[in-house]
């Protein structure tokens, strides 16, 4: 009985200490991840992780919902790759590369270790979800007010540096109040949501669309002079006038006045928004649904 329990206790010790191994490395693991919520980051700390373990030559890393493809160290012959998942959240692909086979048993650990990673990327992943929806505008689901400076400040840095043109155009529909007042909100809301996609049909890859107010919008074109911008916003009216909106029984035809300013010496996010809005206000009273260009 006590030689059992002895033995016993022997097992349970090599037991336990072998668990702890294992666990100190996942520890390890989970605690350095916990220090950051960028992708990349994770990638990079995970693989410097394991790689007395699981030695790699290089490793990739894919993420579509973010559009981050991160590549790093010397691509061989064998790889392993994993789809990351967590319920249905897809948390991109990641590859691990050498010019040698991977065991069997070092990939029984790497999948061990990747639930590691697992919760980290899901963390990263809601994290960077929750940032971009604070810059959508939950109506039309353009870009929102919120984002236009951050967006202004960097394509106003980048045409400087790289002495390129940037062009603004700010548009406000017409007479919108009397739609809300005429067929109610929800179908104001579903003109503005209709509007939002007629202009963002109208535009270009480059060109990045917000809306600013209740019904004002803005256009920023990146590597686009004045003459361009103005053929952009005169495309964007005649696209706005020449659909006809069908709600309930009722038919909507609207219009929309744009002001187009191009980047001058010593503008900023501000001055851009501003210039851009007076020509709009030109628009408005010269007659509405036109053009018109800052000054
Ligand atoms: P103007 O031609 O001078 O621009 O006239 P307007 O009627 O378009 O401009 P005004 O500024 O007088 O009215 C804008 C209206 O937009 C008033 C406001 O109630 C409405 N509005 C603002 N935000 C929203 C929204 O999210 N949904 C709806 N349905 N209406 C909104
Ligand atoms: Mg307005
Ligand atoms: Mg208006």
């Amino acid at each position: 009985m006590i030689k059992k329990s002895t033995n016993l206790a022997v097992i349970s010790n090599n037991t336990f200490e072998a668990t702890k191994a294992v666990n100190i490395n996942h520890y390890d693991i989970s605690s350095a991840l916990q220090t950051t919520l960028e992708f990349n980051q994770l990638i990079v700390i995970f693989s410097n992780k394991i790689v007395s373990m699981i030695p790699h030559s290089a490793f990739s890393y894919n993420n579509e919902e973010f559009e981050i493809e991160i590549k790093s160290g010397v691509f061989t012959k064998h790889s392993c790759s994993y789809a990351l998942k967590i319920e249905n959240q897809t948390l991109g692909k990641l590859k691990f590369m050498r010019n040698y086979r991977f065991s069997a048993a070092e990939i029984t650990l790497l999948e061990s270790l990747l639930c590691c990673l697992i919760y980290p990327l899901k963390n990263a992943t809601l994290f960077h979800q929750a940032i971009k929806m604070s810059y959508i505008d939950s109506l039309t689901k353009v870009n929102n007010r919120s984002s236009l400076n951050d967006t202004l400040n960097r394509n106003i840095s980048l045409a400087n540096r790289q002495k390129q043109n940037l062009s603004i155009i700010f548009l406000d529909i017409d007479y919108f109040k009397v739609i809300n007042d005429a067929y109610g909100h929800t179908c104001g809301d579903k003109v503005l949501i209709a509007a939002a996609n007629l202009i963002k049909k109208s535009l270009r890859c480059s060109d990045i669309l917000f809306r600013v107010g209740g019904e004002e919008f803005v256009v920023v074109l990146s590597d686009t002079d004045l003459a361009g911008a103005k053929l952009l916003a005169e495309r964007i009216r005649k696209t706005i006038e020449s659909h006809t909106l069908a709600f309930d029984m009722a038919t909507i035809k609207i219009t929309a006045s744009l002001g187009v300013y191009d980047l001058h010496e010593n503008d900023t996010a501000d001055t851009l928004i501003r210039n851009a809005d007076n020509a709009m206000y030109k628009a408005k009273y010269n007659g509405r649904n036109q053009v018109c260009l800052a000054g």
